[in-house]
């Protein structure tokens, strides 16, 4: 029963909807990742934004209250930049279409960062800054229409801002796809490079991915084979984990970062596993049936994922929740409901029997009061 800051020696971490949510640190992230340092976990805070060079994203880091350095930060602008060197001599030059994080990148790597399509570049790498703007994707548009190599750091359709969702990098990358009919070559999650990129920098021989996106750190970390842990502090809500595809399903579902110090026993989430904790779950003619199986069953849950009275062990620990009844935050109701739901959808897949229909899915949860994440990067 060991925690999983033993089991696997360094923490991927993704940012945004896990350390930080926008300007400020997501509750409880700054002890949570100070006791996974103290108890011997390395930490890599592994980034899709590209903007901004890893000094400054450490020195975010730290102003929030999580210690950090710059050689623990790896971006997607890196990773492209790494690719790009493996293909270029060194001292190539590279037309920017994005910001500082891209230059400071390519330099890392003995490429020469370019401005304009006339310097003589010989590839094109495209990454978010908020200052990409027409003339720049103009710029962009000409190297690339004469058939430069193309890389594009993600291709992430927003970027979160303190006034909501913003266009992001593939938005951009859209523009110059539109205007030239080529694609990319993408480096950051869920592509490989950003994975590798993370694995090189943090020496790590048995990764955790942690992240709160289904579609870009699990998927990631799935086409790597890295094992995972979802947190519920950003943007997947619990029925999004329930009715996930296989490429999608992490290996843990934890409620916050809190989860680290908490054994896999306590977090595994698989298809067929379906009595968790109190919880059974069972998928029948296409509905799903989530029943709290103890003797004082009847009582109301008063907090699921949902709420915002995880106090004490929510992160999934057993009896920590005050007065719900419950004792796990809603976790164990959640990885109940994926066991059932992921195995029938697996054997539907497979054409045996029927999976749930995602109106029963929805339903059950909401009996069961777990029914969005409890923190929104926005
Ligand atoms: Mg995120």
């Amino acid at each position: 029963m060991q925690p999983l800051t033993q089991t696997y020696d360094v923490a991927l971490l993704d940012l945004d909807g896990v350390v930080y949510v926008g300007a400020h640190a997501v509750p409880h992230a700054p002890d949570a990742l100070q006791l996974a340092r103290t108890a011997g976990m390395r930490l890599a805070f592994v980034t899709n934004n590209a903007s901004r060079p890893p000094e400054r994203v450490a020195a975010h880091l730290t102003e929030i209250g999580v210690e950090a350095r710059p050689d623990e930060v790896v971006t997607s602008a890196q990773a492209a930049a790494r690719l790009l060197a493996e293909q270029l001599p060194s001292g190539s030059k590279v037309l920017v279409v994005g910001g500082e994080g891209l230059e400071v990148a390519l330099r890392e790597q003995g490429l020469i960062p370019v401005s304009s399509a006339d310097d003589g570049p010989v590839a094109v790498v495209q990454g978010f800054s908020p200052q990409v703007g027409w003339p720049m994707l103009a710029e962009g548009t000409y190297a690339v229409a004469s058939g430069l190599p193309w890389v594009a750091t993600n291709t992430d359709p927003v970027v979160p801002t303190a006034r909501g969702r913003a266009p992001g990098n593939g938005t951009l990358v859209n523009a110059i796809r539109m205007a030239t009919g080529r694609e990319p070559v993408v480096a950051g999650k869920p592509e490989p490079p950003m994975h590798r990129e993370a694995m090189l920098r943090s020496r790590a021989e048995r990764p955790l991915v942690v992240g709160d996106r289904l579609d870009t750190d699990i998927e990631g970390a799935n086409a790597s084979g890295a094992d995972s842990l979802l947190v519920l502090t950003g943007v997947t809500d619990p029925i999004d984990l329930v009715l996930a595809p296989p490429r999608l399903r992490p290996t843990y579902v934890g409620l916050d970062l809190r989860a680290l110090r908490l054994p896999a026993e306590a977090l595994s989430v698989r298809a067929g596993e379906s009595k968790v904790g109190d919880w059974h779950a069972v998928v029948d003619g296409g509905t799903l049936r989530l029943t709290r199986v103890t003797a004082d069953e009847v009582r109301p849950r008063g907090d699921g994922v949902g709420g915002d009275g995880v106090s004490g062990d929510g992160a999934g620990g057993r009896g920590g929740v005050e007065g719900d009844g419950a004792g796990d935050g809603g976790l164990d109701a959640l990885r109940a409901a994926c066991g059932a739901v992921w195995a029938a959808a697996d054997a539907a897949e497979s054409g045996n029997g029927t999976a749930a229909e995602p109106a029963s899915v929805q339903a059950a949860l909401e009996a069961a009061r777990i029914t969005r994440a409890p923190a929104r990067p926005y």
